[in-house]
Order: C-alpha cells, then structure tokens, then sequence
C-alpha cells in the first residue's frame, strides 16, 4: 500500500522537475516535498497507524523515496546556478554597464581646456581644502577683520569656530606660500560655496580657477600677456579676440582690475548677449597686494606678481553660448548630449 503511494508520489515528482526550469519553481516543489507539512512528512506521520509488518517495509520505501527527492532537488538546484541568465542574475560588485553619456560634461570640458591652457604656459597645479579657516579665506587674504568687504562674499560658515565652505580659491595662495618659497607659478582648480539663490546666473556651488605667478620681475604688462594669450586659447575659433581691462577692486591685489573680451556677436557695438555693452567680463585678476606677502611671511620688497581668477561657469556659457547656469546641474541628457 504504501510502496504504490511511493510510486505515485515519486512519478508525479519526476513528472513536477522535469518541468521546472527556475528557482522559484524549484523552491515550491521542495517546500511541498520536503517541508514540515510536506507531502514526505504527513507520510511518515501516517505510518504509526500501520501494522508492525508493513510500517517496516513501508518505512523503508518511505526512506528511498525521500532520499531520492532530496538528491534530485540538489542536482536540480546547481543545475539551474550554473545556466542563470545575467538578466535574472544581480551582483552588485560587477562594474556597471556603459551608458550613452556622451563625453565630457560641459563644466569638466572647460576646466580641462583651462588646465590644459595654463599648465602648456608653465603653470603647475596646487589644491586646497573645500572647508577652510577664515585666516585663509579672509585675513590673510587682506580682508580686514569686521570689514564690510567680507561681506562681499555670501560665506556659508560651519559650526566650527572660524571654520566656513571656501567663497573662492585664492586661500590656495597663502597655503602654497606658507608651505613654500618663491617664485610661484600654478593655478589652483576647485569648487567654492556661496550663500546663492539658484538662478540663471548664481548657483550655491561653482567653480573657479584661480591663477599666481611670482618671481623677482613680474609686472601688470607679464598680467596681460598671460591672460590675453589665454583668451584667445580658450575662445578658440574667435582668432582676433579683443580683450580690456577695467580697474576694478579686490582686498588682495593692488592695483585690481577685470577684464573683458569683446562680444563676438556684436563686435562691440552692443547686442542683447552682451546686455549692449559689447563687452562680456570674464574674469578679475590684479598685482598681489604687499599686504598679503606679509602675512605669509614673504618679502614684498624682493618679490612681486599677479593673481587671476576666473568663474568656470561663466567661461563655459560664454563659450558655449548657454543662457542659464542651471542647466549645468539638471542633468538633463537633451542638454548634455550636445557637447
Ligand atoms: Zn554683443
């Protein structure tokens, strides 16, 4: 009695794998086979209410058939590991798989194009840390303590006394001063955080290039050569790129000036691109204010040079023609696509 309900149940069971060809599949027949309530399992249990003689033989069969599944659900269970497709199959420790991003975003492009630039003209490379004191940020930059000019810069400070998010790159200066002697000549890459509202023109995180170069005889005129050779670099393609300076301020150079490069649209006559100024800003620079070797403990009287820094936002939509800032951010692939 038994041995043919063994025969049915292992005849249905082969019937059940055959047919079985995931592991979701695998699993149900093994809990119905297998499991505490199982069919194997209410078959042992009905055995107590058999007599001595067939409870051993059907003890036996019931032994055989239960080993048998078990085997064949093992076999089943490495067969179907080694055949999983890598669709159903998910290890988050491989490398992903490509996308269509194409290239290089817009931002990365031109601060690779201005590395690129300046580094050809000799410049090495410094970097700085993004949470900064407020001696590197400010005093030792000239901005007198309490001084309105601190407020020029929307600084986000950190709960830490006298700690804040960077407003710009130029305390990469006083740490390369004080970690070296003259003569200095890098740029300092990197991004700066202000107390900005997201528009098209102002973003809380953005990015600058900051320029220094000292030596014994650095004039105004080494300035301009450098900065109009720069110009006309990464404005490829506008091959007679016109470039002025403006005098402007800066608490850490002296004298302090902005220059601009003539609207390519207009060719200085006035257009909407350009507000009709006819020329668009691009970035301030000046000569290192005495002021700011001394803090560092560098001798103003032997040593003179320049410092430039530019937004790399405002290069790339000048560059690229792009009206909002906020488009660098929003990942949107119909923008960066285009580049
Ligand atoms: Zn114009």
């Amino acid at each position: 009695m038994i041995a043919d309900e063994c025969k049915k149940i292992k005849n249905n069971f082969i019937d059940e794998i055959k047919n079985c060809s995931e592991a979701k599949c695998l699993s149900d027949i093994k809990i119905r086979y297998l499991g505490r309530k199982g069919i194997v399992s209410s078959l042992f249990k009905s055995i107590s209410s058999l007599t001595q003689e067939e409870r051993k033989t059907g003890g036996r069969e019931l032994n055989l058939l239960k080993e048998h599944i078990e085997k064949t659900v093992r076999e089943k269970e490495s067969e179907l590991r080694q055949k999983v497709s890598p669709a159903s199959f998910f290890d988050p420790t491989l490398t992903g798989e490509k996308t269509d991003i194409p290239g290089n975003h817009p931002l990365k492009a031109v601060m690779n194009s201005i590395i690129y630039i300046f580094t050809a003209m000799g410049f090495g490379i410094a970097y700085g840390p993004e949470i900064e004191e407020n001696y590197y940020n400010f005093t030792a930059l000239n901005f007198p303590e309490n001084h309105p000019a601190r407020d020029m810069h929307d600084t986000l400070y950190l709960k830490e006394k006298d700690t804040l998010l960077r407003t710009h790159t130029s305390p990469v200066q006083i740490r390369t001063m004080e970690k070296h002697a003259p003569p200095y000549k890098f740029i300092a890459p990197g991004k700066c955080y202000r107390r900005d509202t997201i528009d098209a023109s102002h973003s809380p995180v953005f990015h600058q290039v900051e320029g220094f170069m000292v030596d014994r005889d650095i004039s105004f005129a080494d300035l301009k050569g450098v900065l109009d050779e720069f110009a006309r670099r990464i404005f490829e393609g506008s091959q007679d790129i016109k470039t002025r300076f403006r005098p402007s301020f800066f608490p850490f150079t002296e004298p302090s000036a902005e220059m601009d490069i003539m609207c390519s649209i207009c060719r200085g006559k006035g257009c909407s691109s350009c507000s009709g100024k006819g020329w668009l800003e691009i970035l301030g620079a000046g000569m290192v204010d005495p002021e700011v070797f001394r803090y560092c403990k560098v001798d103003p009287d032997k040593w003179q040079g320049f410092a430039f820094g530019m937004g790399v936002e405002r290069i790339a939509m000048l560059k690229y023609g792009i009206s909002d800032m906020r488009l660098f951010f929003q990942n949107d692939l119909r923008f960066l696509r285009q580049f």
